[in-house]
């Protein structure tokens, strides 16, 4: 056919380059050809309708690699003849991935694969989308040019929208059929890995969330009807969101609650709404829209490589998926109906915040998703609701059967699927073991930590959320050791103001009641990282302007943290304390600063803290050589020991290949302690320690050892401590470690481990 040049969609909007390729594609689907042949017809109108000399289809095995199945450009005779391996190639790296490749010169990338019988040599751009369904790729689709050009974004949502079409074709049948199955063994006992993201293990029966609604009618037949639709079911949305802050869970104030105000700002976007209008009246229907400006969205999200676009692109997912429901009249289907087994474990590929507020809580016991992280929104929703959950269990999806027996370890983060009767019997035990273990911690909370040789130790908690500080009721704990005030910073959209970061101390200290706390100030950098603000890209982050270090240099953020601080703070005590402190001129700037503060706020009248301690972390191994200084500028020290091994060993506590290589419980780390708390001791400046060796029974038993008397934790950990305390005799351990730090001696991990063994102490992790 011939292309007039009113259809050259180089000259026209992509809407009508859409349009023209849609009303094509429905031609082809419409007319009985065999699968092939539409394939071939569409490669052939995609290709002219883009003005590409090359559009090719690539369809996945089911060995999971992908071959050429039409072409319009390429050598026909390699079609069915070329393949590409799992994730080989540009096209092999986009349905891997499920990500666009857009190259202007493929050719030279690192991961184009040179196919000869192809002939494709001579192209130098190529735009590859995957064709996916029900987020499964299930093929790829091509286009190449032999001049050198980057494809516009009109150009990307033209081919994801092909792609889409093609999609829904194939699945049913319409196209090719036979070749795009993916092979699984869905009915063996399996273990996959994961990350843990909220603590607990939990036994069940596997509900799939519910699979993406496939949209099958992809063009309006009366575009004014279905914007009515669409606007409808906006709505309905949207209260259904709000209805959701009225779920048990969720009136409460906190982090999690921000995170579903997050949300909730997302589905009334104007933006968002504008978009799928215009895609509706450009003439697709209200589930294509919503699928069309999903996919465009994202593939612009997806270009930023940030944890808060990745978090974004969740919302909007979550969000795109409920609006689907909205339209198929199947918002409130398995969720919280009857047909969720009582012991239900979630699988998903992805999982917003609000869509595990849809499950009926007394029935959920775990989650498991194939991405999520322990910071992701819904693994804050998970901690809240109290279920276990792993995340980053990559290709569960794939290999799980609705009903399925499964348990979710979210101690180690394993998966076990389908497991043996003496897996579940083991587990069944950890369980109860657990409980009773829990019962036991428990009988403990109101006695306090004394050793033996009646030493007393204070037990404190680390904590960062609203949600963690029923756990200081809970646990016993005689304060908070740590709370980390940069986790509402990175929850949040957009730098907290004033008011909001006072009203959260408030609450932090409402609820401590007569317990005190320690603020860190914002520690920014290293793996935290703030969206909202920008830093210059760094090649060691954990090295790099973080902390302190911006507070000095740019202190108006850091003066708003202290005023909201000392306001939060007025007519009681304010513990302050600085991380990454790295010299003691530092601690000299951050007090001017606090005094600075101080001043204004009594100028403009506000009750100022009846006493501030300021504090600082000890991270970085420079001031254990400038202890004199550094103990005369501050009021009282923890030890930030996750950072200072980090720094002390040169290893990245990121890195799992490395970070664990080096030992706590070795003479080196435990000298430089043991020169902390003797020139501490001279200056009486209290020492804790905060980073995770105290909340390790046999690390935190050579602490004792070592003079510490306080000890900030995970709220899990303060059984575990005490149980420990209370079994020990503080003037023993004193004895065998400063033995152990003599010169030349060895093993110091193995003589402690003994020495608790031959001394009843409990050490239980
Ligand atoms: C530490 O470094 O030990 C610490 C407690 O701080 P964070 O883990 O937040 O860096
Ligand atoms: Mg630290």
């Amino acid at each position: 056919m011939v292309t007039r040049r009113g259809d050259d969609p180089r000259l026209l909007p992509s809407e009508t380059a859409l349009r023209v390729i849609m009303r094509r594609l429905r031609e082809i689907m419409s007319d009985d050809d065999d699968g092939q042949g539409r394939l071939d017809r569409i490669v052939r109108q995609i290709a002219g309708v883009m003005v590409a000399e090359v559009c090719s289809i690539y369809l996945k095995r089911q060995d999971g690699s992908l071959e050429l199945f039409a072409t319009e450009g390429l050598n026909p005779n390699a079609v069915h003849a070329t393949r590409m391996k799992r994730g080989e190639g540009l096209v092999g790296r986009c349905a891997e991935l499920g990500t666009i490749v857009n190259e202007p010169e493929a050719s030279s990338h690192p991961a184009f694969s040179y196919r000869p019988e192809t002939g494709e040599e001579v192209y130098h751009s190529l735009l590859a989308v995957p064709i996916t369904r029900s987020g499964e790729v299930l093929g790829v689709l091509v286009i190449q040019n032999l001049t050198p050009r980057e494809y516009s974004d009109e150009d990307v949502e033209v081919l994801q929208a092909t792609a889409l079409v093609i999609a829904e074709n194939l699945v049913s049948g319409a196209v090719a059929g036979t070749g795009a199955a993916i092979e699984v063994s869905r009915s063996q006992p399996m273990i996959i890995e994961g990350e843990p993201i909220s603590d607990g293990i939990a036994l069940g029966h596997l509900v799939l969330h519910e699979p993406r609604i496939v949209v099958t009618q992809l063009l309006a037949d009366n575009p004014a009807a279905e914007l009515d639709r669409l606007d409808r079911a906006l709505n309905t949305l949207q209260s259904n969101i709000d209805e959701m802050f009225e779920h048990e869970h969720m009136s409460a104030a906190g982090e999690h609650r921000d995170v579903l105000e997050a949300y909730r700002m997302f589905a009334h976007d104007k933006g968002w709404h504008r978009r799928l209008r215009e895609a509706v009246e450009g003439g697709l229907t209200a589930e294509a829209a919503v699928e069309r400006v999903q996919n465009t969205m994202r593939t612009r999200m997806l270009r930023q490589h940030d944890a808060y676009w990745r978090e974004r692109q969740r919302d909007l997912d979550d969000l795109s998926d409920r609006l689907l429901r909205v339209l198929a009249g199947r918002l409130t289907s398995s969720a919280n109906g009857s047909d969720l087994p009582p012991d239900a474990i979630l699988v998903a590929r992805t999982m917003g915040p609000a869509e595990l507020l849809d499950y009926d809580r007394n029935k959920l016991r775990g989650l498991i998703v194939e991405d999520g992280s322990s910071q992701s929104h819904v693994a804050v929703v998970a901690k809240a609701l109290g279920i276990a959950a792993i995340g980053q269990a990559s290709g569960i999806v794939e290999c799980v059967n609705a009903g399925d027996a499964v348990i979710v370890d979210a101690v180690a983060g394993e998966v076990h699927l389908r497991p043996t009767s003496e897996v579940i019997s083991a587990y069944s035990d950890k369980v109860r073991f657990r409980a009773r273990r829990q019962k036991r911690y428990l009988a403990l909370r109101d006695r306090p930590a004394i050793t033996k040789d009646g030493v007393r130790i204070s037990l404190h908690i680390n904590a960062g959320l609203i949600v963690d500080m029923p756990h200081l009721e809970e646990s016993g704990a005689d304060g908070v050791g740590l709370y980390r005030t940069e986790l509402q910073f990175m929850l949040s959209d957009a730098f907290p103001r004033l008011d909001k970061q006072t009203q959260l101390y408030r609450t932090v200290m409402a609820e401590a009641g007569d317990r005190p706390v320690v603020f860190r100030t914002l520690d920014i950098g290293g793996d935290k990282v703030l969206p909202y603000l920008r830093q210059p890209k760094e090649e060691n982050p954990s090295m790099g302007w973080r902390a302190i270090r911006m507070a000095i240099d740019r202190p108006e953020l850091f003066r708003l943290q202290l005023r909201a601080m000392l306001k939060a703070a007025g007519g009681r005590e304010l513990r302050v304390m600085i991380p990454m402190v790295s010299a003691s001129y530092e601690m000299g700037a951050i007090r001017a600063l606090i005094e600075r503060e101080k001043e204004f706020l009594a100028k403009h009248g506000h009750a100022l803290p009846q006493e501030v301690l300021v504090g600082a972390m000890l991270e970085v191994p420079a001031l254990l050589f400038e202890l004199d200084a550094f103990l005369q500028r501050v009021d009282f020290v923890s030890v930030g020991s996750n950072d200072l091994m980090q720094f002390l060993f040169a290893a990245d506590r990121t890195n799992a290949r490395v970070a664990s290589r080096f030992d706590v419980l070795s003479p080196a780390p435990l000298r430089a302690l043991r020169t902390l708390m003797k020139a501490a001791k001279r200056y009486r400046v209290p020492v804790t320690v905060c980073g995770e060796m105290a909340g390790r029974p046999l690390e935190a038993m050579t602490l004792l050892g070592l003079g510490l008397r306080t000890l900030s934790m995970a709220p899990a950990s303060i059984g575990p401590i005490k149980a420990m305390i209370l079994s020990v005799n503080a003037e023993a351990v004193r004895e065998l470690v400063e033995d152990l730090l003599k010169e030349g001696a060895k093993e110091v991990r193995q003589a402690l481990e003994a020495f608790a063994e031959n001394n009843g102490v409990e050490i239980d992790s």
